[in-house]
C-alpha cells in the first residue's frame, strides 16, 4: 500500500516498457517491483553529477579526449588520454580486451574519480560513456539486483513516467530526473508525505479505537510517600484516560527506578474500587514477588486477596483475586481473570504482541497501560504517531551510570575490580546470556562462571540467580541483598528487569553483544540507585562485528528514549511491517526515524478529518 496505490492503475504493464523482457521482469520482481507503479516508486538511492573535468581539480568528473599510448603490463592496462589540456592516465585491471578498443577509438568520455599522483593525473577503472549518449547533470543510481543494469533501469523508469498517476507525477519526475539535488530532495519529501499518509491509514486500519468501560477515580489515595510532580501529572493523565468511554492505550515511559510501578498501582485503585479485576503482568517470578509487596502497600486496602500467578500457581476459578500479579502464564487463563478492567504490563518488550492482544481483544476492551524504559519500536512509533498516549517520568537518579566497553583481554582485571568492591562491602552484578553452556558456543554461561569464581575466591560471598533458582531460595537471597549485604551476584537475564538492589555499584554484562539494546539498558539501570558512583561494563565476546558496532552506539546513549530510538533505527521498520502484516511494504520515500514528524502529522490530519 504505497502512497497512490489507491489510484486507478496506470494503463501500461511492465512488458510494455522498453528493454524489459521476461528475464528482466523476473529480476525486477526479486526487487519487489511487480507493476509499473512499483517501478515508479523504486526511487534512486543516490545521484551522480556528470560534469566535465576542468583540468584543475581532483574529484568525480567526466573526462573527454583522445586516447594516446596504450600499454598492457601484466594484468594492468594503462592508457594515456589527452583531455582539458592535460594528460590523464587511465588504469584498468583484468581487462586486456579493452586494449584494442582503446587504441582504435577517437574521442571517448570517461566517468570516474580523478586523482593526482605527483605530476600525474590518474583515473582507475572509469566507466566509459558513449559521447552520443552523454547527458550532463544528475543521473540517478538505483538499487539493482542481478540481471539488471543502471542503463536498463533508467530507460524503463523514464518511459514509465509517462503513465505516472497525475497526483504523484511531478514529484516522481523530480526524483527520477532532477535538475539539482535540492530539486530531488524536494520531490522525495513530497513523496514521503504521501507515503506517511498511506502508513497513517494502515496504522489506523490496524488499530481502530476500541470501546472500553469508563472508570471513576478512587475516593482515596494512600500516601506512603509524596509523589513527585511528574508522577502526579502522569497519574492524572492515566486517570483521565480511564474515565473515558474508549479503552485506554497508554505508555508510561520512565527510566528504571523512576517510580512507574508506583504510579501504575495508584492508577489501579480506581478500577479496583469500582469492582474490576486488575492484572499486573511481569516478566519474571522474582519481579512478581517484588511487585506484590508494592501492591500490598499501595492497594492493600482495596484489593484482597492479592495474589501471584505463574507457572507454579494457576489462577483459581471462582476465587479471583482483585489485583493479580502474574507472569506469562496468566495469558492462558483469560476466563479466570473476568471481569478484567485494567491490564498493566511491566517491560512489555518481554512479552509477545499476540499474547497481549489476546487479553485485550474484547469489545468493550480492558484498559491497557505499558510500563517501560525502552519501548519496542512498534510501540514507540504508535506513541509518537498519537495512537497510544504517552506519559513520561523524569529520572530521579540523574544521569545513568557510564558504560565501559571491555574485550576479552580486560576480563581478568575486571574481576579483580569486582572482588575488591565486594570485599569493601559493595554489591556487584554479573549477567550472562545463558545459564548453562549448551546451545550457542562462545556465549558465557552463568553456572560455569559462578563455579569458576567460587573455586578461585572461595571466601567471596557469591549468589547464583537464574530462572532455575527455587523461589524460596531466591526471595531469601534477594532480601539479604536488598538489606545491603555485600555480595557478588552472578545470573542470567532474570536479573535484567526491575530487581531492586540499591547498593549495587558495578554491573558486568558478559557476552553483551548477545543481548538486545533494551535489555542492556535495563541492566545499566540496575546500579547506582542510591546515587553512589557506579559503572556498567559490557564485555564484547567479539563474535559478530555488526553486534560490536551496535554496542558502541548504544554505550553512547544516555536515556532510555535514545536507546529506543536507536533500536527503532537499527531494527528498521521491519518490525512495524511484521506487526501490521497486510500490504505494508518497505518504506520507499519516508525516512524513519528521522522523519517521524511527517508520520505524526499524517496521523493527526487523519484524526482531524474524522475518519
Ligand atoms: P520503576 O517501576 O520505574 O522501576 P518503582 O515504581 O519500582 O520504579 O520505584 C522504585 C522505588 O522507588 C520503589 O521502591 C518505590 O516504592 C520508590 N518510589 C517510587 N516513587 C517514589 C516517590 N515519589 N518517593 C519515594 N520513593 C518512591
Ligand atoms: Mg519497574
Amino acid at each position: 500500500m504505497t502512497a497512490g496505490r489507491d489510484r486507478p492503475a496506470p494503463p501500461a504493464s511492465l512488458q510494455d516498457l522498453p528493454g524489459l523482457g521476461p528475464v528482466r521482469i523476473e529480476a525486477l520482481s526479486r526487487l519487489g517491483v511487480r507493476c509499473v507503479l512499483d517501478l515508479l516508486w523504486h526511487l534512486p538511492r543516490r545521484y551522480e553529477d556528470l560534469q566535465p573535468w576542468d583540468g584543475q581539480r581532483p574529484g568525480w568528473a567526466v573526462v573527454q579526449g583522445r586516447t594516446g599510448q596504450v600499454r598492457l603490463i601484466g594484468r594492468r592496462l594503462e592508457a594515456e588520454l589527452s583531455a582539458a589540456g592535460r594528460s590523464v592516465r587511465l588504469t584498468f585491471f583484468h581487462k586486456p580486451y579493452l586494449a584494442r578498443k582503446l587504441a582504435g577509438s577517437g574521442t571517448v568520455a570517461w566517468w570516474g574519480q580523478i586523482r593526482r599522483l605527483g605530476q600525474l593525473w590518474v583515473m582507475t577503472e572509469p566507466e566509459q560513456i558513449d559521447p552520443g549518449q552523454l547527458e550532463w547533470g544528475l543521473r540517478p543510481i538505483y538499487a539493482i539486483g542481478q540481471g539488471l543494469s543502471q542503463v536498463v533501469m533508467r530507460r524503463a523508469i523514464r518511459a514509465a513516467l509517462a503513465s505516472a498517476p497525475a497526483a504523484e507525477a511531478p514529484w516522481l519526475r523530480q526524483v527520477h530526473c532532477p535538475l539539482s539535488l535540492a530539486d530531488a530532495e524536494a520531490g522525495r519529501r513530497h513523496l514521503a508525505e504521501r507515503e506517511a499518509g498511506a502508513i497513517a491509514r494502515a496504522i489506523r486500519a490496524a488499530m481502530p479505537p476500541v470501546r472500553g468501560h469508563p472508570q471513576p477515580p478512587p475516593r482515596t489515595d494512600p500516601a506512603p510517600f509524596a509523589l513527585r510532580p511528574d508522577q502526579v501529572r502522569a497519574l492524572a493523565e492515566i486517570r483521565s484516560d480511564l474515565a473515558r468511554p474508549r479503552a485506554m492505550r497508554r505508555l508510561l515511559l520512565g527510566e528504571v527506578g523512576s517510580g512507574k510501578t508506583a504510579v501504575a498501582l495508584l492508577a489501579a485503585r480506581g478500577p479496583l474500587q469500582a469492582g474490576w479485576n486488575v492484572v499486573l503482568l511481569v516478566p519474571t517470578e522474582a519481579l512478581a514477588a517484588q511487585h506484590l509487596e508494592a501492591g500490598r502497600r499501595l492497594c492493600g486496602d482495596l484489593a484482597r486477596p492479592l495474589a501471584v500467578a505463574g507457572e507454579q500457581r494457576p489462577v483459581l476459578p471462582g476465587r479471583d483475586p482483585r489485583l493479580l500479579v502474574a507472569t506469562t502464564a496468566a495469558f492462558r487463563q483469560e476466563a479466570a481473570l473476568e471481569p478484567l478492567g485494567l491490564v498493566i504490563v511491566d517491560e512489555e518488550q518481554r512479552f509477545g504482541v499476540e499474547q497481549r492482544q489476546r487479553l485485550l481483544a474484547k469489545d468493550p476492551s480492558p484498559h491497557y497501560l505499558s510500563l517501560t524504559a525502552t519501548p519496542i519500536p512498534r510501540t514507540l512509533a504508535q506513541a509518537i504517531s498519537g495512537h497510544m498516549g504517552m506519559s513520561v517520568l523524569g529520572n530521579p537518579y540523574g544521569q545513568l551510570p557510564p558504560v565501559r566497553l571491555a574485550g576479552q583481554a580486560g576480563r581478568r582485571q575486571l574481576y579483580h575490580q569486582a572482588r575488591q568492591l565486594v570485599q569493601a562491602g559493595g554489591q556487584v552484578l554479573v549477567i550472562c546470556p545463558r545459564r548453562a553452556t549448551e546451545g550457542r558456543p562462545g556465549l558465557p554461561a552463568a553456572e560455569r562462571l559462578a563455579m569458576g569464581i567460587a573455586r578461585q575466591w572461595p571466601e567471596l560471598p557469591l549468589h547464583l540467580i537464574t530462572g532455575h533458582t527455587p523461589l524460596a531460595e531466591l526471595s531469601d537471597r534477594l532480601s539479604r541483598l536488598a538489606g545491603g549485604e555485600a555480595g557478588l551476584v552472578v545470573g542470567t537475564s532474570v536479573l535484567e528487569v526491575g530487581l531492586d538492589l540499591p547498593a549495587a555499584s558495578l554491573v558486568v554484562v558478559e557476552g553483551a553483544d548477545a543481548f538486545g539494546l533494551a535489555q542492556l539498558h535495563q541492566m545499566r539501570g540496575r546500579v547506582g540507585r542510591r546515587g553512589q558512583a557506579a559503572e556498567a561494563v559490557w564485555v564484547d565476546s567479539g563474535l559478530d562485528a555488526e553486534a560490536s558496532a551496535r554496542l558502541r552506539r548504544a554505550a553512547a546513549a544516555t536515556t532510555g528514549e535514545e536507546v529506543a530510538r536507536l533500536d527503532l533505527e537499527l531494527r528498521g521498520c521491519g518490525l512495524l511491517e511484521g506487526v501490521l502484516q497486510h500490504g505494508f511494504p518497505a518504506l520507499k520515500a519516508l525516512r524513519l526515524p528521522e522523519e517521524m514528524a511527517l508520520l505524526t502529522r499524517a496521523c493527526s490530519d487523519l484524526s482531524a478529518a474524522g475518519n
